[in-house]
């Protein structure tokens, strides 16, 4: 059997980036994916423009709706508009399209993919080989095996890597063949009528991504009709136009190791999903971009082992959400002072549109909101 380099498993956004990356530079790779088509698929298909920064070829194709404003409600009321700046905005896109082009990326420069290829034992055959098994029975060797199989992935708990105890988002996404009131070029977050969570309304060209996210309590299930029922109206849209459907969201949950003796863990399965506004595709396409610089480095032995990996997440990604996670957890507890004390600060509508767009990290936040506290007592 013909032993590639690397095995990646699952070719959602995060593992065709990783392929993409790879191939380019020249190594073997093949994604190793259970599905056969790219169906509609649930995400809300917002993403910074940030990301361009991550290849060497235009996303602006597949990209519907660039925005400009982001608008904020509380019930329904209330409502306060954050422009976002010119230099990063925030892009809507169908998530299927995103990553059918980046698998074309990848099979483009070189990768190969097998699909129906449903991946249900991975064994490391000897101290370079890892062996992976579909549920068939074909069967793949490489020199490394990258995790990339989304939020429900079985592997980082076999392999001792991610968080110990997983935390969950109880999500709904579905799309709507028309625009109603939703402004084109303009986000919606609505906060009031989700509990612990926000609804969302994003545009696409001739369509809408709706969507609903809770974030501290994954176990009950959320009452999508009666939240879409006060939600759509107020966009001049009727709940039987949406159709979608329900996901658990595994979420950051702490720093953690995502990387073993030739294996690492991206995107959902690495645990990166951002706990305060679920922004999943921007650490996705990170994620997938530092690995495969990684292992390249490891395959050409100028490396021995992949915990650069682990750094380079925890620097330029974990930091932040570490600040993240404890705005979720005070945010969503107490979600009505949080708009009022949050959201309608002068400022703050600013501050998350630049989250949103990737230009402000919440580290960056939280250090702002410290200083201006410095400052004050010092003056006081
Ligand atoms: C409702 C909802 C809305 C969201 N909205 C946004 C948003 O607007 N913006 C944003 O930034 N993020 C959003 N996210 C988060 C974002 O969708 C995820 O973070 C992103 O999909 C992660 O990509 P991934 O490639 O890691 O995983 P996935 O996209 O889940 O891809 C995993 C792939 O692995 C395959 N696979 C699974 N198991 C196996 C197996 N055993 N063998 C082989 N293949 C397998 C799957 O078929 C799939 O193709 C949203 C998430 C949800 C649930």
């Amino acid at each position: 059997m013909t032993i590639i380099d690397v095995a990646i498993i699952g070719g959602g956004a995060s593992g065709c980036t990783t392929a993409f990356h790879l191939a380019y530079k020249g190594k073997s790779v093949c994604i190793l994916e259970k599905n056969n088509s790219s169906a509609e698929r649930t995400c809300g298909g917002g993403m910074s423009a940030a990301v361009q920064k991550w290849f060497p070829f235009n996303l602006m194709s597949i990209v519907e709706e660039v925005i400009t404003n982001v608008e904020f409600s509380w019930c329904n009321t209330d409502k306060v508009v954050a422009e976002l700046s010119g230099d990063s905005p925030f892009w809507i896109l169908k998530r299927e399209n995103l990553d059918s082009f980046l698998l074309g990326q990848a099979l483009n420069s070189g990768c190969n993919i097998l699909t129906t290829f449903i991946v249900v034992k991975i064994i490391k055959k000897n101290s370079n080989i890892w062996q992976i098994t579909a549920l068939d029975g074909r069967q793949i060797e490489a020199k490394a095996v990258v995790i990339a199989d989304g939020s429900q992935s079985q592997w980082p708990k076999t392999f001792n890597l991610g968080p110990k105890n997983l935390k969950f988002a109880s999500t709904f996404s579905g799309r709507i063949k028309r625009k109603g009131k939703l402004r084109s070029e303009t986000a919606r977050f609505e906060f009031g009528l989700v509990k612990n969570g926000f609804a969302w309304a994003f545009p696409l060209k001739d369509e809408i991504n709706i969507g609903i996210g809770t974030f501290l309590d994954s176990k009950n299930s959320i009452p999508i009709d009666k939240i879409l029922k006060s939600f759509l109206p107020d966009l001049g849209l009727e709940p039987c136009d949406v159709t979608g459907q329900e996901k658990k969201l595994r979420i950051w949950n702490g720093h953690n190791n995502l990387s073993g003796d030739g294996i690492l863990l991206v995107g959902d399965a690495a645990s990166l999903c951002d706990p305060f506004l679920a922004e999943g595709l921007r650490p996705a396409l990170m994620s997938g971009y530092e690995a495969a610089n990684c292992l390249v480095n490891w395959l050409d032995g100028e490396i021995n082992n992949l915990d650069n990996y682990t750094n380079n997440m925890k620097k330029n990604w974990g930091n932040s959400m570490a600040w993240g996670k404890r705005i979720s957890q005070v945010f969503y507890r107490f979600p009505k002072v949080g708009y009022q004390l949050g959201v309608k600060r002068p400022t703050a509508p600013e501050r998350i549109a630049q989250i949103l767009s990737g230009e402000m990290s919440y580290e960056d936040i939280a250090k702002r909101v410290i200083n201006r506290l410095i400052f004050q007592k010092s003056r006081s």
